[in-house]
């Protein structure tokens, strides 16, 4: 792999190169028209429209809850996911998650190489409509160079002022979506419109604004180029039968002009069919030369395949010169042999089998979490009291936690120590006598409880004792073990 930036569509902007460093070359990549510009447009739609929009989407969960579907509940807590709600102590779910992700991406990958850069990655996606506003305002970088060389002064300072306006505008929309995920959006939004927002949020904001501004304005390829560690590791994950950009030189070389190749071919001489017009460059967002081979700056957009597709339609030859391919199907064309495309091999299989594995261990774990728990703590001293009447006493502190959005009654139980009785200190008994421990809606509730038996114990007794807390309405119970001590 090189790293070959191209020197065509591109303005210098450093100012001296030198043998240690070389000044960045800005990139204007011209607008393309096929159908990967259209599944690129299509996914940045979808893509944005969530991001922007999903904060005010509504999910009713009762009056005990917010209703915003997506949340990010930090003084409580919570996170809210349409009809989950995950509390502080399963975040596993979201490591659970990460994993699924690694192997989603690994599987695509695998499949057809950066995919995920070229049409998903929100550094792609933001600098995709930086740049379209960027030709927008400044023309295709074919009109930007006529007119730089026509335009006054202040015309271009209106464009300059309008396109970087327009920019923060994006920016700080994204800044004030994001901000929205971590409070109910409409009231946040009215609070940020009259200047009455927490301070947090706008900090947030700014910070946003500034780095998407930064990134996707200013470093655009260099983020994918120098800062983003996946096309490293990406590169060591991808195998000969993964479809990757391919510019396919066993029909494309020798390269040469139209004409120049007509007149070979009428001499009976070989002539590819790369018109070498740099059209593929020119589209490349990264400024890369496909026709040099795989590369760690191609983000596998496509976008070279359009341009090239564009242009064999024009000069009737097919299209198909750049595409998704492999360098092996190349080398088989050339030599005669049969071509191959191997969805099915050893690591896709492998990847499709983890994600199954643990997006079905998520799920079950999902749909069997228990809406109650319980945890117990053992006073440390004293670890017992023998009362006057002979007995002994054991305290202890339970806490709680009831995750449904309605109260809840729970009866406190002991099993494991002989003719055992439970009282929650402060607590109310039903009509039945039992102890009792009410719960909020969504909350937890920390009780201290003790445990008396008359029984006759061993000498240094440490009874296995185990708490059950039993929903008195639904009857699931939770439960959890410790110890009673003797003298
Ligand atoms: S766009 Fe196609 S024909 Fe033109 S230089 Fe690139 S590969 Fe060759
Ligand atoms: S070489 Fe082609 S596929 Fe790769 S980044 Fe450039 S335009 Fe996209």
């Amino acid at each position: 792999m090189n790293m070959a930036t191209s020197n065509a569509q591109v303005d210098e902007v450093g100012a001296e190169d030198g043998p240690l460093y070389e000044a960045r070359r800005k990139i204007y990549p011209i607008a393309v028209h096929g159908r990967f510009r259209k599944i690129k447009w299509a996914l940045l739609a979808i893509t944005l429209g969530i991001y922007y929009l999903l904060p005010f989407v509504r999910w009713d969960r009762g009056p005990n809850a917010p209703s915003q579907a997506v949340l990010v509940d930090l003084a409580n807590g919570r996170f809210y996911f349409f009809f989950i709600e995950i509390w502080p102590q399963e975040f596993y779910y979201l490591t659970g998650l990460l994993i699924l992700a690694a192997l989603v991406l690994f599987l695509m990958n695998a499949v057809a190489g950066r995919i995920w850069c070229g049409y998903l990655c929100p550094q792609t996606v933001w600098t995709d409509l930086f740049q379209a506003i960027e030709r927008m305002v400044e023309g295709d970088p074919r009109e930007r160079r006529e007119k730089l060389k026509h335009a006054s002064r202040a015309q271009r300072a209106f464009e300059a002022a309008s396109k970087h306006t327009l920019w923060l505008m994006v920016a700080w929309w994204t800044g004030g979506a994001w901000v929205l995920y971590f409070a109910d959006a409409p009231t946040l939004v009215m609070q940020l419109l009259k200047g009455e927002g927490p301070a947090i949020a706008y900090v947030w904001i700014g910070i946003l604004t500034f780095t998407t501004y930064v990134l996707a304005g200013h470093m655009r390829e260099q983020v994918c180029t120098y800062m983003c560690p996946w096309p490293r590791i990406q590169a060591a994950l991808t195998d000969e039968y993964a479809l990757n950009v391919t510019y396919r030189y066993d029909r494309g070389e020798p390269r040469g002009s139209f004409k120049k190749t007509q007149a070979l071919k009428l001499q009976g001489l070989p002539g590819g069919d790369c018109v070498d017009c740099n059209q593929c460059v020119a589209a490349c967002p990264t400024g890369v030369d496909i026709r040099e081979g795989l590369q760690l700056g191609c983000i596998q957009c496509g976008l070279c395949i359009d341009a090239c597709d564009t242009v064999m339609k024009k000069i009737n030859r097919p299209t198909g010169l750049i595409a998704y391919d492999t360098d092996m199907n190349v080398q088989a064309r050339q030599q005669g042999r049969p071509t191959v495309t191997r969805l099915l091999r050893a690591r896709t299989v492998l990847y499709a089998a983890l994600i199954v594995v643990v997006g079905g261990i998520m799920l079950t774990t999902l749909a069997t979490r228990g809406y109650e728990g319980l945890s117990v703590i053992h006073d440390r001293n004293p670890l017992f009291v023998q009362l006057s009447d002979g007995s002994i006493r054991n305290a202890y502190t339970l806490r709680l936690v009831n995750k449904e959005l309605s109260s809840r009654q729970f009866q406190i139980a002991v099993e494991g120590v002989p003719d055992a009785t439970v009282e929650v200190v402060g607590g109310v008994p039903d009509a039945q006598g039992r102890p009792v421990v009410a719960v909020g809606p969504d909350q937890t509730y920390e009780a201290r409880v003790l445990v008396s038996t008359h029984a006759r114990l061993p000498e240094n007794a440490s009874l296995g004792i185990t708490f059950h807390a039993t929903d008195i309405e639904g009857g699931r119970t939770a439960s959890a073990p410790d110890h009673f001590k003797g003298p």
